[in-house]
């Protein structure tokens, strides 16, 4: 019997690149529901399976913003069953926090982590009565670790952690699991759609100190994004890790490089040395405070 999985935001990323993964198994082990908001943009998903997945695919219209939109979705699943849940759906936002507005940040809460809680809520009662089911969560080093000029985006991959090691503990009294998997970066279009604050904008009323600190920030992370972003293949090869599981962890991590600095966290506990290191790390090139 085919395994049946339902993956929000599959219009680009990691999404879309699972779906085509577990959708092209040869052996037709899974049918995979790729979900998006806006269906105007499943063009790169249908061109990526050519149309060869009539019997392991179909597309759904899903925003996770949108209650009435999930439970259309569940609706329209012919097997009346979910295996696998993929919570994968998300957006950033960077900048200084005294420059972002009330509604993008609260539109950052909603898809991340209310999106996902909206989501597992819909489908976790079926899987509870069934006893079975997986809960799969593409999370973030940023639900690990506090950045700079990402404290909403943190804010909410943290909240994220928070709710699926909760649900983790009740969960395995139901036989289903929950995993999130941990990405650093990752070639996709997440950093294009991110909402991003512009050190250019007129707009962008903070310090020169903030302002200069941003930049620097900025110039981190276009190199960590060169030298270290992972491809979706990388991401998927651990997502399939956990779904072939037999009993799948809580946590997988798709970049072991990052560990180091995610550990100072429990080495030293009152968080100064995670602080210290992390400035060092991004903001070693020398201060421009034009006051000093
Ligand atoms: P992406 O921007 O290509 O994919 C995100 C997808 O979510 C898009 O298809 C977008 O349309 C969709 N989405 C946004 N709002 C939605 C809504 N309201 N309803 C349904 N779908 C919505 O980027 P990605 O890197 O593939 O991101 C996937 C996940 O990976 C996100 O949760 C992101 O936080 C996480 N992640 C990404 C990186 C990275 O560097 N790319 C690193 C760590 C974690």
């Amino acid at each position: 019997e085919q395994k049946v999985v339902l993956i929000t935001g599959c219009s680009s990323g990691i999404g879309l690149s699972l779906a085509v993964h577990l959708a092209s198994n040869l052996s037709k082990a899974y049918k995979v529901y790729a979900t998006m908001r806006n269906l105007d943009k499943k063009q790169r998903l249908m061109e990526s399976v050519r149309g060869l997945h009539k019997d392991t695919m179909a597309i759904l219209q899903m925003d996770v913003t949108d209650q009435q939109s999930i439970l259309d979705a569940k609706r329209n699943i012919t097997e009346g069953r979910i295996d696998i849940l993929v919570c994968n759906a998300g957006v950033g936002l960077m900048g200084p926090l005294e420059a972002q507005s009330l509604d993008a940040i609260h539109a950052v809460l909603d898809v991340n982590l209310m999106g996902t809680l909206r989501t597992i809520q819909t489908f976790l009662p079926d899987m509870k009565r069934k006893r079975h089911g997986r809960i799969l969560v593409t999370g973030s080093m940023g639900g690990l670790q506090g950045l700079p000029f990402n404290e909403v985006y943190c804010a909410s991959k943290f909240a994220v952690e928070g709710a699926c090691e909760s649900l983790a503990i009740l969960l395995q009294h139901f036989n289903i699991h929950v995993s999130l998997i941990e990405c650093g970066p990752v070639n996709t279009d997440f950093l294009m759609n991110l909402k991003r604050t512009e050190p250019s904008e007129e707009a962008l009323e903070v310090d020169p100190h903030t302002r200069s600190l941003y930049d620097q920030f900025l110039q981190h992370c276009q190199t960590v994004f060169q030298n270290a972003a992972q491809d979706t293949d990388d991401i998927i090869q651990v997502y399939m890790e956990a779904i072939e599981a037999q009993t799948p962890f809580l946590r997988y991590y798709t970049n072991r490089a990052l560990l180091p600095m995610s550990s100072l966290k429990l080495t030293s506990m009152d968080g100064s040395q995670y602080i210290r290191a992390m400035s060092k790390l991004i903001f070693s090139a020398p201060d421009t405070d034009p006051q000093i």
